[in-house]
């Protein structure tokens, strides 16, 4: 494209100022040519920012039409005189127009107006100046004694500029990165303005002959915009508008002080007018924010940049007028709280959390009456104030929400699921101001995630909640300390010999007044309070010591251990473990590590140096609940892992859905095509583990063959089956496999 544009360059200088078909013909149309298909290379490649990249490809192919109308030598048209070329010159227009709506409309979405504005003195401004720019052709016109083709010849820059402006406004809003890339874009539009000046000009006078310098210009400008749709085509955008940067005031104010020359040479000379009634326009439309600022900012102030919603400050300025002016009338303040956004954020990044945000309020919006109050209060917290609500319809509206959520998201080309926690406080029954209902809703909320129910309405009993919390994390710190968590050992089969292959440690908490605790109910508030990383230990510990007592016993087994992210990104733990192994005198293939897949998703180069510095040290590592996490597989290409642990979820519905079973069995042959074990959890029957046999699954573990088991019962059920493994049901024989 460059080349061609420079030989075009080259040839028109030497061969001086004759028109010659060879140049200003097929050379200037080859050149442009390759421009075009430029361009749409550029739409065939681009990803983020396709549909842009193709209105604007669009923009420069219309005009490309219109030039080779000209430009073919065997056309004699006379310039400026083609009613179809000018049409597709004007295209241009509208084309380009396109690109920057779809744009400013991804960008944008709650900020247009400030945006629209600015853009609108631009340009409003841009004309004035033109107006009298091009006051001698505008004369003439007004004269009559031009045709269409001459009048439209005066509207090019003024359009070229007005597309100028618009871009500076919305330019305005672009993040840094975006900034070098536009200015690409105005650079040509301001040359394209500069050749369609001169052209206006010089063209009435008949002064203009094809290969001219305006030609040239024009080709510049066109290579520009083609080198900008280029650049766009190659960009990962930050999909959303950043909404602590400022808007540049750039714009307004230049296109001020020209309305104001306007304006004063107005009052000096003769200036058409037109150009008089363009810059006064300006001028109002510059003041208008100033008549509206104070509405403006109230709307601004009150708008939540990233949804559009109101925000908190809305919620406290609106709710209570609303509580009082509706009198008795039952209404309902629901809280809602997304599941596990946390991970979504930290795996899949903050602009696919924003993404999931933005189109979670879309939804909620189309759950809600016009008169329900919906308002986002930040994070991934949101209030709703359900107008004239009774308890059964808040419950109602919550359960609709719920399904609304449940159907998944698409964000970026990755499909998502996701739910929610609802928190309801009834008003006034449950509280009679804003804050109480607050208060109430949040204390219901966090029941409705702890049971995971979905929903909760607020009962008197949620208030010691809180209470029984804290009362709870003293008592887990003082029972790490006074060594009341013990482990439950369930066994890992091999399933082509039944061998019994290792076990895994399940951590319980020996809870002095409530009775033996499920992990499911400490391990988050240990999580939340930072007490993971010394329960790692604690766990670790214990479960390295009954395999040291395994080994001694001649019955060596393999222990898995759980860990949380949390506890691995310390770049010490694996320091840390093979000390604990060595203490033991066990070597490192008795441990197994199961972790999750968010860990792998956060700091890749971190997990990657951390699961090498275990390896290393004979360490096996296992993917545990395998399939559930938010990841992509890519981690499975360049992490080293032993062992992936299909989560049971996939293994439950195996024998009734054959679907789910097809998913299992490629599933097996994606992990010994990586060289990996594949490990099935939630093996319930012995359908299931026929089944896996059949898949040529590796290792099970489940209910089928034992539930998890204090170490002294774990070590009878394997005195039992002793030497002969596991081979189905009750049935099964005896066998020394605990050395296999
Ligand atoms: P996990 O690592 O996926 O462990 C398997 C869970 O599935 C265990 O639940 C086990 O009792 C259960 N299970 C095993 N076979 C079957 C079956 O056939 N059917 C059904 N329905 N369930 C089966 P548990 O012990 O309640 O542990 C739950 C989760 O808590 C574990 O899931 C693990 O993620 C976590 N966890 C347990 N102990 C620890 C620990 O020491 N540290 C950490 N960080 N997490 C732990
Ligand atoms: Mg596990
Ligand atoms: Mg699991």
């Amino acid at each position: 494209m460059v080349l061609l544009l420079i030989a075009y360059v080259i040839a028109r200088l030497i061969s001086g100022t004759d028109s010659n078909p060879l140049i200003d013909g097929w050379l200037a149309i080859a050149a442009e040519a390759s421009m075009v298909a430029v361009a749409w290379l550029a739409v065939r490649r681009a990803t983020a920012a396709r549909a842009e990249v193709c209105w604007a490809a669009a923009a420069v192919t219309s005009r490309f039409f219109a030039d080779s109308l000209y430009l073919l030598p065997f056309s004699d048209i006379e310039p400026g005189t083609s009613f179809p070329a000018d049409v597709c010159y004007l295209l241009f227009y509208p084309f380009l127009l396109l690109a920057m709506a779809v744009r400013a409309r991804r960008r944008l979405a709650s900020v247009a107006l400030p945006v629209f504005l600015n853009s609108a003195i631009g340009a409003l401004g841009a004309a004035a100046v033109l107006a009298v720019v091009l006051q001698p052709v505008i004369g003439m016109n007004t004269v009559g004694a031009m045709g269409w083709s001459a009048s439209i010849v005066v509207l090019y820059p003024v359009f070229d500029l007005a597309m100028v402006a618009i871009i500076a406004g919305v330019a305005a809003f672009q993040t840094s990165d975006g900034n070098r890339l536009w200015v690409l874009l105005a650079f040509s539009l301001l040359l394209l303005t500069t050749g369609d000046v001169l052209y206006a000009l010089v063209e009435p006078a008949g002064l203009y002959a094809v290969g001219s310098l305006v030609d040239l210009v024009w080709g510049l400008a066109i290579l520009m915009l083609v080198l900008w749709i280029d650049g766009l085509a190659d960009r990962k955008e930050p999909l959303i508008f950043d909404g602590d940067r400022e808007q540049s005031l750039a714009v307004p104010i230049i296109a001020v002080f020209a309305a104001l020359l306007v304006l004063l040479l107005g009052s000096q000379s003769h200036v058409s007018v037109l150009a008089l009634l363009l810059a006064s326009a300006t001028l109002i439309v510059a003041a208008a924010p100033l008549v509206f600022r104070q509405r403006m900012l109230h709307r601004i102030t009150r708008t939540d940049e990233l949804t559009g919603l109101p925000n908190r400050r809305a919620l406290y300025a609106d709710a209570p007028s609303r509580l009082k002016n509706r009198g008795t009338k039952p209404q309902a303040l629901m809280l809602l709280d997304l599941d596990r956004f946390k991970e979504v954020n930290d795996s899949l990044g903050h602009d696919v959390g924003d993404l999931l945000l933005m189109q979670v309020a879309d939804r909620l919006r189309r759950e809600l009456g016009p008169t329900d109050l919906l308002s986002r209060l930040g994070g991934d917290e949101f209030a709703v104030l359900l107008d004239d609500s009774e308890r059964d319809n808040a419950v109602h509206t919550a359960s609709a929400i719920a399904d609304s959520l449940a159907e998944p998201f698409m964000l970026e080309g990755i499909t998502l699921q996701t739910s929610a926690s609802i928190g309801i406080a009834l008003f006034p029954s449950q509280g009679s101001d804003l804050r109480l209902l607050l208060r109430k809703a949040d204390m219901a909320m966090y029941k409705a995630k702890s049971a995971h129910t979905g929903h909760h309405v607020y009962q008197t009993e949620d208030d010691h909640h809180g209470d029984q919390r804290l009362r709870t994390l003293q008592e887990l710190r003082e029972g790490l300390r006074t060594d009341q968590l013990i482990l439950h050992y369930q066994p890992k089969v091999s399933l082509d010999t039944g061998r019994i292959q290792g076990a895994e440690a399940l951590v319980r908490w020996n809870h002095p007044t409530r009775g033996l605790l499920s992990p499911a109910s400490f391990l988050p508030l240990a999580e939340e309070s930072g007490l993971m990383h010394e329960l790692t230990f604690v766990v670790l510990g214990k479960a390295l010591d009954q395999a040291a007592m395994w080994q001694q016993r001649d019955t060596p087994l393999a222990v898995s251990v759980n860990v949380s992210a949390s506890s691995l990104v310390d770049t010490s733990f694996p320091d840390k473990v093979g000390a604990m192994l060595a203490e033991r005198g066990l070597a490192g293939p008795s441990l197994v590590l199961e972790i999750t897949e968010d860990f792998l998703m956060g700091d890749r180069d971190r997990a990657r140096t951390i699961l090498t510095r275990l390896r290393e040290q004979g360490i096996q590592i296992a993917v545990d609940d395998f399939g559930t996490g938010y990841s992509s597989l890519s981690y499975l290409r360049d992490l080293p892992i032993d062992e992936l642990k299909l989560d049971q979820s996939f293994v439950f519905p195996m024998t009734d859905d054959p679907r789910a079973a097809s998913l299992v069995a490629s599933t097996v042959s994606l992990a010994h095509g990586l060289n990996l074990r594949m490990v099935a959890e939630g093996v319930e029957s012995r359908a299931v583990y026929d089944q896996l046999t059949q898949y040529g699954c590796d290792r099970a573990q489940g209910f089928y063959m034992s539930r998890p088991l204090p170490a002294e019962e774990f070590d009878q059920w394997i005195t039992v089956r002793g030497t002969a493994g596991f081979t189905g049901g009750s049935d099964f024989a005896v066998d020394d496999v605990l050395r296999g």
